[in-house]
């Protein structure tokens, strides 16, 4: 038995060392980009990583990570680093995790010589013979190649106009939703009156065409506030906006207060503690991507399909996918010469996946909104809400991956496994 173990490995370690030619570039240094770096170099893939701002840096304060998407950080070794700094406790489960904390916990897992930042990608181009290295273009005039380029690089992603071979902005659509963020200090929250603890788990508030969702960061020392506001008369890329307006900027906190004065004391209370809320305007990918993948070029995270954070579960698809693409990415039997085919699978598997987690943040905020099929009233919320994540956390990752496999096995891509 031991010894079949050897040559098998000795057999996968020579399908590996091809596999090690396989140069990836990510393009985009956020959630999903690095949690991809780190998968696939954990499969011994080599990979660099380029970012267009000066540092990595947080989207927001805290961030939900559902059970599918901490089994997979868990699996990376980098969950325990997540829940330590977000002092939080528990083990895989969902989990509301400091924002900063887990980008501080990818990072520990990279190199710095991986890393390249103030790295604006504006275009992907392919250059040379087959099997061609494929070049990506910075807007500082320098250039970088790789046998793969992922685009990691968010909702305005560059890389997506060379998957999608047009504007990649043609797909960015206003979710006729914005979104007020803030932070309050529990102590500031209790000394002004606020009476209700938030220390446990997150609290909902609901009214028509808003709610309020407030959770606890920092081991309950911080309150994590997101107060939704949408138009659901409106269909998501009826309206468009001005492409270069900002989709966060500051707002007074009596805008904050008028348009929450309706929830009543407790709320407008903790809300008046906010010291400097934001504004966001949320904007989705719409109508969807006809594929993540063109080439030897994949998208992944808000790139492919950036959606409501209704679910919580935005990053956590991103991170699913990369998961997926490291698996496959780093497979014995994926080589330069078949990549392509491989990531064709890939996104056989993920786009329909993420697509349903997409419509599930639609239905979900017009649900927590008052517009679900069952209304407003407390028990209709329940009845709608019941079960609503099970398919996002439930989610059976590993099936996906095995059928993607039997799938380049059917294909010829891979040697069925019972050969090799
Ligand atoms: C209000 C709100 C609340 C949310 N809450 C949750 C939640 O609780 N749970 C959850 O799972 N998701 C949530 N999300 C969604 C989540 O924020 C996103 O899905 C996630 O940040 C996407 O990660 P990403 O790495 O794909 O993109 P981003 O986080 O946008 O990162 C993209 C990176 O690429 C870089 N970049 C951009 N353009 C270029 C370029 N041309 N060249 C090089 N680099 C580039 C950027 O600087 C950035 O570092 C929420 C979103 C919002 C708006």
């Amino acid at each position: 038995m031991l010894q079949e173990r050897h040559a098998l490995s000795g057999i996968y370690q020579s399908l590996y060392e091809l596999r090690k030619n396989i140069e990836v570039a990510i393009v985009g240094g956020g959630v999903c980009g690095l949690t991809c770096a780190v998968a696939l170099k954990r499969r011994g893939v080599p990979v660099q990583i380029y970012e267009a701002a000066a540092h990595f840096g947080e989207v927001g304060a805290g961030l939900g990570i559902g059970t599918n998407a901490t089994r997979i950080l868990d699996n990376l070794e980098v969950l325990d680093d997540v829940l330590k700094n977000s002092e939080q406790g528990g083990g895989s489960k969902s989990i509301h995790a400091s924002w900063a904390a887990f980008l501080d916990a990818l990072v520990q897992h990279i190199d710095k010589d991986q890393v390249h930042f103030n790295k604006r990608c504006i275009g992907v181009a392919e250059v040379g013979p087959k099997p061609s290295k494929l070049v990506i273009t910075f807007s500082d005039g320098t250039h970088a190649s790789a046998d793969v380029v992922l685009g990691a690089d968010g909702l305005k992603s560059a890389v997506r106009g060379a998957v999608l071979g047009t504007d990649p902005f043609s797909v960015v659509s206003f979710s006729n939703t914005v979104c007020y963020r803030g932070l309050v200090p529990m102590e500031v929250a209790k000394a002004a009156g606020v009476t209700r603890s938030y220390t446990e788990r997150p609290i909902c508030y609901v009214g028509e065409d808003k709610h309020l969702i407030v959770y606890p960061l920092m081991g309950g020392k911080l309150i994590n506030l997101v107060a939704f506001s949408a138009n659901y008369e409106a269909a998501i890329g009826e309206q468009s906006l001005p492409r270069d307006e900002p989709s966060v900027m500051p707002v007074l906190p009596d805008q904050l207060l008028d348009e929450y004065k309706a929830f009543g004391s407790e709320v407008v209370t903790l809300l008046g503690c906010v010291k400097q809320p934001s504004k966001w305007v949320i904007n989705v990918v719409y109508p969807p991507l006809q594929s993540y993948v063109k080439g030897r070029i994949a998208l992944l995270g808000d790139a492919a399909h950036a959606m409501l954070p209704h679910l919580g579960a935005g990053a956590g698809q991103g991170i699913e996918d990369a998961e997926v693409l490291s698996i496959l990415i780093g497979n014995p039997q994926t080589t330069l010469e078949n990549v392509e085919e491989v990531l064709k699978v890939y996104d056989e598997i993920r786009r329909p996946r993420a697509q349903k987690v997409w419509e599930g943040s639609v239905e979900s905020g017009r649900i927590a909104s008052g517009h679900g099929p069952s209304g407003n009233s407390v028990e209709g919320l329940r009845k709608d809400f019941t079960g609503m994540w099970d398919f996002v956390w439930k989610y059976d990752l590993n099936t996906d991956v095995q059928a993607a496999v039997r799938t380049l096995e059917e294909r010829c891509v891979f040697v069925p496994r019972s050969r090799v």
